[in-house]
């Protein structure tokens, strides 16, 4: 079908290079498109110098720790999104059409899945668990409890390995801070994509927990996450894109990558009214900071 803009979608330009080098704290590199090659050359051609690779099932986990043995510049983290919990337990029948429906496999196999987990958070190079947390988005009612079943085990596996927690937070704020109360948080949490508001970054600081800000935070509805960047602790601030998604204004709707991690970083400056450099030297030792490399 003809398109009325063929420019849809291409990939958007190359931004300017920041002066100090960042990390993307939050990127999925197996759902872009290119080599892992071209994708880490082209964002350290604009100083995008490290990512973090996110897992997200056990195929994508498995992935993203052998990706982070073989690079130097890539860390990994490991999980079962909170979206894959309800999936392993339930079955879905609509999703994975092209692979076939799930079969339901029950509390059994969110164990099993559970402990494979736990075996790749032990590895050196995987530096967190995540993404874990709760998203009442996309999974309903059904789904809850095999959710917050998980939500908590991930916790417990990010403690006893002494590894970062990554939080997936999708309309959920109120029970994902419970939780992590009751469960007590790992020494270092990370909401990532945060989507809260300035009430809650002051939660989130008084716990300590690093908020990680995404593409989204350029676009025009999203007054809150501004407020909650101006408001955020300096030292608590991540950046990532959560590519292939939320990809920054002007190019919103075309494919993300991590190069362009500095449109969001400049946002996130003009908004705190700092100095780009001052902004990216404390994004980069935080990440290094939160994830432990
Ligand atoms: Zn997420
Ligand atoms: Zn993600």
């Amino acid at each position: 079908m003809p398109s009325k803009e063929p420019d849809k979608n291409a990939a958007p330009p190359l931004p300017e290079p920041l002066r100090v080098p960042v990390a993307d704290s939050h990127t999925h590199l197996d759902m872009q498109s290119g080599t892992v090659e071209e994708g880490l050359a082209k964002a350290a051609s604009v100083g995008v110098t490290t990512v973090v690779q996110v897992g997200c099932d056990i195929h994508g986990s498995r992935w993203a720790a052998e990706t982070a043995a073989a690079f130097e510049s890539v860390h990994a983290t490991v999980a079962l999104h909170p979206n894959e919990a309800p999936r392993i337990v339930h079955g879905d029948p609509d999703g994975w059409s092209r692979q076939g429906a799930r079969e339901p496999g029950g509390a059994g196999a969110l164990d099993e899945a559970l402990a494979e987990i736990d075996r790749l958070a032990a590895l050196p190079q995987v530096k967190g668990v995540g993404e874990t947390g709760l998203d009442y988005f996309r999974t309903g009612p059904e789904g809850k409890e095999a959710q917050e079943a998980s939500f908590r085990a991930h916790i417990e596996i990010a403690k006893r390995h002494g590894k970062a927690l990554v939080i997936h937070d999708r309309d959920a704020h109120a029970d994902v801070l419970r939780v992590l109360k009751e469960e007590g948080a790992p020494e270092r949490t990370v909401f990532h994509c945060y989507s809260g508001d300035a009430e809650m970054a002051d939660i989130c600081a008084r716990a300590g927990y690093f908020m990680s800000f995404a593409g989204n935070v350029t676009f025009k509805n999203a007054q809150n996450l501004r407020d909650a960047v101006a408001v955020a602790p300096l030292e608590l601030l991540l950046v990532e894109t959560d590519a292939p998604f939320l990809t920054p204004a002007p190019y919103r709707g075309r494919p993300n990558a991590p190069y362009l991690v500095p449109v969001t970083v400049r946002a996130m400056a003009a908004v705190r009214g700092i100095d780009e450099d001052a902004l990216a030297t404390a994004l980069a030792s935080n990440t290094a900071r939160a994830f432990g490399y």
